[in-house]
Formats: C-alpha cells, sequence, structure tokens
C-alpha cells in the first residue's frame, strides 16, 4: 500500500500553508519580507552539521538517533562530518579522559564560527559515575557549551530535545553576538583568542 506523501507547501482551498513556521515579516502576493538576520537564523537552524565526538556508551544512543526510527535527518542535521571545518555543532557523547581534554578542545578550534556545542550526557556534562582523578569533569572546564543533555545514557528522545534546544538558540541568535564583547569574554576566558 502506498505510503502518504507530506509536502513542504500545499495548497488548500486557495490559500498556501506552508508547514515550516515563517519569521515574523510581512507578506502580500508575490512577496514576503523579513528580517536578514531572522532569514539567516531560519537557513542556520535547519541545517546544523553535527561533528559526532563519541568516546563511549552515549555514542551508541546517538547511532539510534540517527537512524531510521529517530531519524535525525528530519531535523536537517543527517550531514554529519567528521573534519571540524565543515561542521558547526560539536556533539561530545561519552567519557572524556584529562588526556582527551586537549583533543576535545583542539576540534573545538578547527571549527569555524559560528559553532555551537552540546554535551550528550552525564559524563561529557560533568564526568558522570566517574568522579577519579583521570576523567574530565564535564568538557565546559574546555569548551564552552550551549546544552547539556541529562542522563546515563540519554535516550535518544532527549537528544533530539537537545539538538531543537539548540536550533532554538541558533534560529534566535543574533548576527553580531559573535562579535560582541560577551563573547569575546567568554571565550578569552577559555584561553581562546
Ligand atoms: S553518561 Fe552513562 S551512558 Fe553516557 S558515556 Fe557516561 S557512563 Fe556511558
Amino acid at each position: 500500500m502506498a505510503r502518504p506523501v507530506q509536502f513542504n507547501v500545499k495548497n488548500e482551498g486557495g490559500k498556501i500553508v506552508t508547514m515550516g513556521e515563517l519569521p515574523d515579516g510581512h507578506m502580500g502576493e508575490g512577496f514576503f519580507a523579513s528580517k536578514l538576520s531572522d532569514i539567516v537564523g531560519l537557513a542556520r537552524k535547519n541545517s546544523i552539521w553535527p561533528l559526532p565526538f563519541a568516546t563511549s556508551c552515549c555514542g551508541i544512543e546517538f547511532m539510534a538517533t540517527m537512524a531510521s526510527h529517530y531519524d535525525l535527518a528530519r531535523f536537517g542535521s543527517e550531514r554529519v562530518g567528521f573534519s571540524p571545518r565543515q561542521c558547526d555543532l560539536l556533539m561530545v557523547m561519552g567519557t572524556i579522559a584529562k588526556k582527551m581534554a586537549p583533543v576535545v578542545k583542539q576540534v573545538y578550534l578547527q571549527m569555524a564560527e559560528p559553532r555551537w556545542v552540546i554535551a550528550v550526557g552525564a559524563c561529557a556534562s560533568s564526568g558522570g559515575i566517574f568522579d577519579s582523578y583521570s576523567v574530565l569533569q564535564g568538557i565546559d572546564q574546555v569548551v564552552p557549551v550551549d546544552v547539556y543533555v541529562p542522563g546515563c545514557p540519554p535516550r535518544p528522545e532527549a537528544i533530539i530535545d537537545g539538538v531543537m534546544k539548540i536550533q532554538e538558540l541558533v534560529g534566535n541568535e543574533s548576527l553580531r553576538r559573535r562579535n560582541g564583547d560577551r563573547y569575546k569574554a567568554l571565550l578569552e576566558s577559555y584561553g581562546i583568542q
């Protein structure tokens, strides 16, 4: 039996109904005007390219999140990259040993701005159950984190929730934020110029 197909835009009784949300703006026949930052935000939030930095069990949950049942592609994030220079979302999933911390930072530094970071699971967020001399007690000790996903491990739904929170941040971020004093001070607090 054929599966029903949904289109992004459909015509219902002569009225165009869009299924994605439009930013605030003015619409007339044949035109739509909005703020540049809203349009850029809309494009960015629906085309986030993740870099999965998976070191242990939470990475398996991410694999489930990418697979057909949960399907992260629905959020425009199916293009997973392993080159930091082509990605804008660093997803750290798993226990990060202190020896690995400089590598996490190096990967972050190789990403171009604008870049965002999710700490997935208890280990990446806080060291988790490994309160030991060898484990980093949260990746926010070496790079700034935008969203923390709790759980040991978090279910794919929780990871998707984290990605949606990032989408919210990305969609609403001012185009000037990265040049602002506050952002520069944040990077400087991590020793990043
Ligand atoms: S938070 Fe739990 S499931 Fe995730 S990497 Fe740590 S021990 Fe494994």
